[in-house]
């Protein structure tokens, strides 16, 4: 088997025991590495002071080597805070309004990937498989390709894909086609993005569709397929299960008295639709006079892209938008929405999707959303909760069993949790059904190597989505 070799922008190191990191990808990719050996390159997460980028940490643990790049805190802000995450992220995401489409960041994206594919080319041997991942580094399979490299690249976007009429207001968005058409796979999470994708090649006659999967683009053939990206469901249902060891998660229900929970868990993204859900909340609690007293909103929101200034206009209206709502419905011994900004760990977490009744995820538009797949895991088969899911988000393409709520409509959502607070338990039981098999069958595990598989040139032409 060829050896394997991983690039995302960060790379999740082992710690010292030489345990991976909590995460479902970082695990699955790490189990792909372990078993046929490989490369995992990355950003090391540092910026050093100088304009200069510096060299190279290379680190050997078992089979796996991490190469780590430092990058100077010009790359950076061009690079990551710039291009990556003030353009491609909110392009991404359908939110032009967000986009700002600065010359030097987006030189500094492609003098990055450049510095990557010079860093990373000494170390690839003629039969090594590449896998890059995500938005930050789309143009890395072409600069490797000038190197001369003939290996076989493949490519995952975490995000959606937007359709021509948004992806072309990107002025270098030609490059940027050219740099996906430049691996041998690019996949998807859901259907939807790979039409936008092929609807993308159509429209200026970029490129074309062949069939089964294949296009024909600058000159060179390649599939685009769709590999919807999952947990490691069995684990993370294990990790509910004996949740009660944790004596936070204990806490927790002492705290709630017996009131029903309702739980939203997003890193702190405009993508997320935080703000809409709260006012969903609130129209709940003031049409549902009965719920007043009895109803807990647990919104668990960890800081992110702080660099960001979109991110830290975010934080403050999410804090003023729960302290606006608790001011005007908590009561002395009752208050609705309980905010948390910062990060909880994975096997608490578990725990608090267990213990509600009701797991509201409503992104405004969201590659996939893991966090509706944990909150399915996480459920008591004999007393399933429910899930709202947005219908923007690539996991609702697959868990039929949710109520699926478009999350722009403030009383749809409402009614959505008035109906999945009273749902009876052999409806919850049978949504949750439909669900869980699909979940156990599709795990993360099983992406990796439908993935890989496919990059080999032996998978199948279509996605597993529903
Ligand atoms: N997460 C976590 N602690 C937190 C909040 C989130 O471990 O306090 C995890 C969550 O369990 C999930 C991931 O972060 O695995 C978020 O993935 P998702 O696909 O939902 O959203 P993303 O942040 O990748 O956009």
């Amino acid at each position: 088997m060829s050896r394997l070799v991983v690039i995302s922008n960060r790379v999740p190191l082992p710690d010292k025991s030489g345990a991976a990191p909590a995460g479902g990808l970082a695990v699955a990719l790490q189990a792909a590495l372990e078993e046929r050996g490989g490369i995992w390159m990355g950003w090391s997460g540092k910026s050093t002071s100088g304009r200069e980028t510096s060299g190279i940490d290379i680190r050997e643990q078992g089979k796996i080597t991490y190469a780590l790049v430092d990058l100077s805190r010009k790359d950076v802000e061009e690079y990551y805070a710039g291009f990556a995450n003030r353009v491609l992220w909110p392009l991404c995401h359908y939110r032009l309004d967000l986009t700002d489409y600065a010359r030097k960041d987006m030189a500094g994206y492609f003098r990055v990937n450049r510095l990557f594919a010079q860093q990373l080319a000494p170390l690839i041997k003629p039969d090594d498989v590449i896998w890059v991942h995500d938005y930050h580094l789309i143009p890395l399979a072409a600069e490797l390709r000038q190197m001369g490299l003939k290996n076989r690249i493949g490519f995952f976007l975490h995000i959606p894909w937007p359709p021509a009429d948004v992806l072309f207001t990107l002025p270098v968005h030609e490059t940027i086609m050219r740099g996906l058409a430049s691996y041998d796979l690019v996949g998807f999470q859901t259907r939807h993005d790979a039409e936008n994708f092929a609807g993308c090649l159509k429209r200026e006659g970029i490129g074309k569709e062949l069939g089964q999967g294949l296009f024909e683009a600058y000159g060179h053939v390649f599939r685009a397929d769709v590999f919807p990206i999952s947990i490691e469901t069995a684990a993370f249902a294990e990790a509910a299960r004996t949740s009660r060891r944790h004596a936070l998660v204990g806490r927790m229900r002492q705290s709630l008295a017996g009131r029903d929970l309702i739980i939203g868990v997003d890193r702190l993204d405009y993508s997320k639709g935080i703000t809409n859900r709260i006012e969903a909340f609130e129209r709940f609690i003031v049409n549902n006079p009965d719920s007043r007293g009895r109803v807990t909103f647990l919104q668990v929101t960890p800081k992110s892209r702080s660099e960001v200034p979109e991110y830290g206009d975010m934080q403050r209206m999410v804090a003023e938008l729960a302290g606006r709502v608790n001011g005007a419905l908590s009561t002395v011994d009752w208050t609705p929405i309980r905010y948390v900004n910062r990060s909880i760990g994975r096997s608490v977490l578990a725990g608090l999707y267990r213990m509600a009744q009701v797991g509201l995820v409503t992104p405004l538009r969201d590659g996939m959303n893991l966090v509706a797949k944990e909150y399915v895991a996480a459920q008591d088969p004999e007393n399933p909760g429910v899930l709202i899911l947005s219908r923007f988000a690539g996991a609702a393409r697959e868990l039929d069993g949710a109520l699926l709520v478009n999350p722009y409509d403030t009383d749809a959502v409402s009614d959505a949790i008035a109906r999945a607070l009273s749902m009876p338990i052999e409806a919850r039981r049978e949504r949750w059904n439909q669900m869980m098999p699909h979940l156990l069958e599709n795990d993360v595990s099983h992406w990796c190597e439908s993935f890989l598989k496919a990059l080999a040139g032996h998978g199948e032409t279509k996605g597993d989505e529903r």
